[in-house]
């Protein structure tokens, strides 16, 4: 008497073993990631199974096949593996990397951020593309609308933040029972912008140069792990280095939760350095949250334009990236005045202040908005009903 074939899996048994199928690039499993679309178990012992990837070319695909297969080919009762292949729609991407954030977010080192902290990284591909320029002028009309800001400036061989907001002195400690840096506090409108910087810790721009790679990452560390910032804080913009070397990725690892925003220039040709920057921070988790172009068309006072940097730069990286173009700022001689003499240009009128403006309002209203205008905090209120008064009344005239 032949001997009884056992009878196909549970489709239940089977989900379990796909647990153990981890997505090397997201660091956790296909299950909890939601790639698995669908199981189903048919009475001759044939597995189907549906996975969706992010990308359908994806690299990692032979990796994942092979432990499928080989997983579930070794339950009893299973004769034959298969697999059709899907790509996630953007919905479903969307979900699956705030999974794979979470997971991240549950494994990364601590911070000294405070939890309510929206964290923006303002990341570039390469430098000189106004990234700083860029950061500041955020933090201060953030600040200007009566929120909390730091401002953590990572760009450690290119420190340009505290001459930029016109902040000078040395990083002191604070006793608080353990030692941290108190970081340089400067009042804009109704709110303050905190600041650690590299420039706030040596002498001279030139003698940060000297120092070695692997100090440098450590005082990035430092300036995540041991500064006191004020609980009531509402966002950390952090100026990354450009590029994508060690210390913007140890960034990335330890702030899974940050959400980044990738400035770039009108010209093109310049997006492919720019997508590197999207890739690396997505493979960390993070989520980018929108493409800034910077340098864009210069308009004279009689109105005409000159695209002194090329054209669309900006446009193509965010449709490269499947992200929102959040703005595009004009060259505006203002913000090199402004970066020179410490004063955000955003602070006075001009074409670049105006579009400034509108992005601060996106990344407040919509895209990353702060804790405290969530739940409708009284501060938040405060200062807005203060505005309308400013805007009602007009200038002091004395
Ligand atoms: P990055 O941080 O990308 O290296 P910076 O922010 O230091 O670049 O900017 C480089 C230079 O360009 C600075 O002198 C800055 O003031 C100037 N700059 C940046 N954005 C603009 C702009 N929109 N219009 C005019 N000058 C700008």
């Amino acid at each position: 008497m032949p001997t009884p074939r056992p009878t196909p899996p549970d489709t239940g048994e089977v989900y379990e073993l796909l647990r153990g199928v981890i997505d090397p690039e997201l660091g956790s499993d296909i299950v909890d990631l939601g790639m698995v679309r669908g199981v189903e178990s048919a009475a001759d012992g044939t597995v189907s199974i549906k996975i969706a990837l992010t990308t359908a070319r994806c690299p990692l695909r032979g990796q994942i096949q092979k432990d499928v297969t080989t997983r579930v080919g070794s339950l009893p009762g299973v004769g034959s593996v298969e697999i059709a292949w899907a790509e996630l729609t953007a919905e479903e991407k969307a979900r699956t990397m705030g999974n794979a954030r979470l997971r991240a977010a549950e494994s990364a080192p601590p911070t000294a951020i405070p939890p309510t902290a929206k964290v923006l990284m303002i990341a570039s591909g390469k430098g000189g593309v106004g990234k700083s320029a860029v950061t500041v002028n955020l933090a201060a009309e953030l600040a200007q609308r009566g929120l909390e800001v730091g401002i953590i400036d990572a760009d450690i061989w290119g420190f340009s933040v505290p001459r930029m907001l016109g902040i000078e002195g040395r990083l002191q400690a604070v006793e608080s029972g353990e030692k941290k840096i108190a970081p340089k506090t400067k009042r804009v409108g109704r709110g303050e912008i905190h600041v650690v910087s590299m420039g706030l810790l040596v002498e001279q721009e030139e003698s940060a140069l000297m120092w070695r790679g692997l100090i440098l990452s450590r005082a990035v560390q430092h300036f995540l792990e041991d500064v006191c910032w004020p609980t009531d804080l509402d966002y950390v913009l952090i100026d990354m280095p450009p590029g994508t070397g060690d210390v913007q990725m140890g960034l990335a690892r330890m702030l899974p939760r940050a959400d980044m925003i990738v400035v770039t220039t009108p010209a093109v040709s310049a997006q492919k350095v720019a997508v590197r920057v999207v890739n690396m921070g997505r493979r960390s988790h993070l989520r980018v949250a929108g493409v800034i172009e910077n340098m864009s068309v210069f308009v004279s006072e009689e109105g005409k334009e000159y695209a002194l940097f090329g054209r669309g730069g900006g446009q193509a990286l965010a449709a490269d990236a499947g992200v929102p173009l959040l703005g595009c700022i004009p060259i505006d001689p203002s913000v090199a005045e402004g970066s020179d003499e410490g004063r955000p240009a955003v602070l006075q009128p001009g074409p670049a202040a105006r579009e400034i403006r509108k992005i601060v309002e996106q990344i407040v209203e919509e895209i990353v908005p702060p804790v405290e205008m969530q739940s409708c905090s009284a501060r938040i209120l405060e200062a807005a009903i203060a505005n309308l008064d400013a805007v009602g009344t007009g200038p002091a005239t004395g």
